[in-house]
């Protein structure tokens, strides 16, 4: 199967902080894949704006690094990459002074072309370049700004910057990145829920036993201790990420595949979302490595904090009080340092309501697993005779449907969630973005949450590396009689 691709109109695009990691790991290299396969346009641009002085050519060297470095994807023809370098320009900015804005101004005025603006910088920066491009005539109504997370640390901060940035744009022009939507499970999620008659009808607490959200990675802190250690496992992931994921599971089916259709329904499960009961949480943080402590030490000694209580992992079962959900418990499990990098949805259906094999058949319940990395695919469990003779013995088989095996070499081309968000940004598409009033439900629904454990002075518990996560988290689902899916490679 070979994919189609429409190419966009021409723009211009400013990477503010376009000298930084994840200019370097995501944008621009995402950007040259889009380049090689035909989206992006000949004539556009790519101005870097960061604070270090290089000149164009240092930038276009600095680009080529980091395309070898960290992937430019499938193997382009000769010279294509050379090609792509020509669309780079730089400039030496600084955000908080006056230095290179009327530079950029010049650069990037009077064209008749599409201006987005990606502020990959510290948040702490973002008012003072929403402020700056207004003041030098670039927040037009041709502009868009990109904004990458965190979006505020609480409902307070995320309102404050709500706010400044609606001083210069209209929310019709910021994109707000969470990157998991721009995966191409998660958009398949929505596929697979509303354009098949299959699921649907049994997708409510009739048939839904409960969902389980894991997304948990094997790496520890790295070189982001300091940030890290201030947000915690909550506010890093479940808070944009795994909430994102429970919205489109959760959501009513939207009248439309259009932004704010969609986001209109991920907001009303958001604000359907029952409080947190303290003993439906689970937090921890890892221990060392006991193979390798120096090359992998624990949670306090990453973070250089002895006394940190902040999470590494986290674990909490919530309710959505609506007609659909009443009764059907979500889920979610986040965590560092963990036994092997995964990220799955698992909607886990009730038991047949009388089994005609008897007691000894045992208890087999249909999963849907939507996997989001790696590996991404879909399967479905399902319960079939065990071959052979000797009586009807029942056992759980996947439907297996592996985006790879099945759409073939050229149909599962890895598209990164970053260049296909870049590019929605390019062609006005806001529906995998999120609203300013989801971002601030989603803040309003963690914040008690964070409050209540912070007042109680809760200490994460402990866990192993290269586990599970703490034994409380297993005994959270063992209470109600379930268990957590085994988080496999
Ligand atoms: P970084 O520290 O590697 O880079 C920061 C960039 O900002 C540099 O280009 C620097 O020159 C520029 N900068 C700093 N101060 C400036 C100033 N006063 N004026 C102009 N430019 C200035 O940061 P990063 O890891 O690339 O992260 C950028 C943003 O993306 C942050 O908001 C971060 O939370 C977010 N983010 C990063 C990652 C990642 O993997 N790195 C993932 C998700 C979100």
């Amino acid at each position: 199967m070979v994919s189609r691709v429409i190419p966009v109109d021409p723009f211009d695009l400013v990477i503010f902080g376009g000298t930084g990691d994840l200019a370097r790991r995501k944008i621009l290299p995402g950007l040259f894949r889009r380049y090689c396969s035909g989206q992006m346009p000949e004539n556009a641009r790519i101005i870097g704006a960061a604070r270090s002085d290089m000149e164009a050519h240092d930038y276009a060297a600095l680009a080529a690094e980091a395309i070898q470095e960290f992937g430019g994807g499938k193997a382009c023809e000769d010279g294509t990459l050379e090609k792509f370098l020509t669309c780079l320009d730089y400039v030496t900015i600084d955000a908080r002074g006056d230095r290179g804005w009327s530079e950029l101004q010049a650069r990037v005025a009077g064209k008749d072309r599409i201006e987005a603006f990606y502020f990959s910088v510290a948040p702490s920066l973002f008012g003072d370049l929403a402020e700056r491009l207004q003041s030098h005539g670039m927040a037009d109504s041709k502009a868009r700004i990109v904004v990458e997370k965190p979006f505020g640390r609480d409902l307070a901060s995320a309102q404050a910057l709500n706010a400044t940035l609606a001083k210069y744009f209209d929310e019709k022009q910021i994109y707000r990145i969470d990157h998991y939507l721009g995966k191409e499970t998660v958009q398949n999620l929505m596929a697979v829920r509303f354009g098949n008659m299959l699921f649907e009808p049994l997708w409510n607490s009739q048939f839904v036993d409960h969902i389980q959200i894991t997304v948990a990675e094997t790496v520890g802190v790295g070189g982001r201790g300091e940030y890290y250690d201030k947000s915690g496992a909550m506010r890093d992931m479940v808070q944009n990420h795994l909430m994102q994921l429970l919205c489109l599971i959760a959501m009513e089916p939207p009248a439309r595949f259009s932004p704010d259709a969609v986001r209109d329904e991920k907001l009303k499960v958001i604000r359907a979302l029952d409080p947190v009961e303290p003993h439906h949480i689970v937090r921890g943080q890892y221990d060392a490595d006991p193979d390798d402590p120096d090359a992998m030490p624990d949670y306090r000694t990453a973070v250089d904090n002895p006394r940190s209580k902040t999470e590494s992992f986290l674990a909490l079962k919530t309710h959505i009080a609506n007609w659909r959900w009443a009764g059907t418990p979500f889920y979610l499990r986040t965590g560092k340092r963990l036994c092997a990098r995964s990220s799955e949805i698992s909607i886990v259906f009730k038991d047949t309501p009388h089994s005609i094999f008897g007691e000894e058949a045992g208890r087999h319940r249909n999963v849907l697993s939507i996997r989001l990395q790696p590996n991404e695919g879909i399967t479905l469990g399902v319960t079939i005779k065990e071959p052979g003779p000797g009586g009807m013995r029942l056992i759980d088989v996947p439907l297996d449907m592996s985006f790879a095996d099945a759409l073939g070499p050229d149909g599962a081309e890895h598209v990164d969630a970053y260049e296909r968000l870049i590019m929605d940004v390019i062609r006005g598409n806001q529906t995998l973005f999120m609203r300013g009033d989801e971002v601030e439900a989603a803040w309003a629904w963690t914040d008690p949450i964070i409050e209540g454990w912070t007042k109680r002075g809760d200490v994460p518990k402990p866990y192993d590396s290269h586990g599970a996560g703490p034994d409380t988290s297993t005994q959270l689902m063992r209470r109600d009689d379930r268990e957590w899916r085994e988080i496999t490679p």
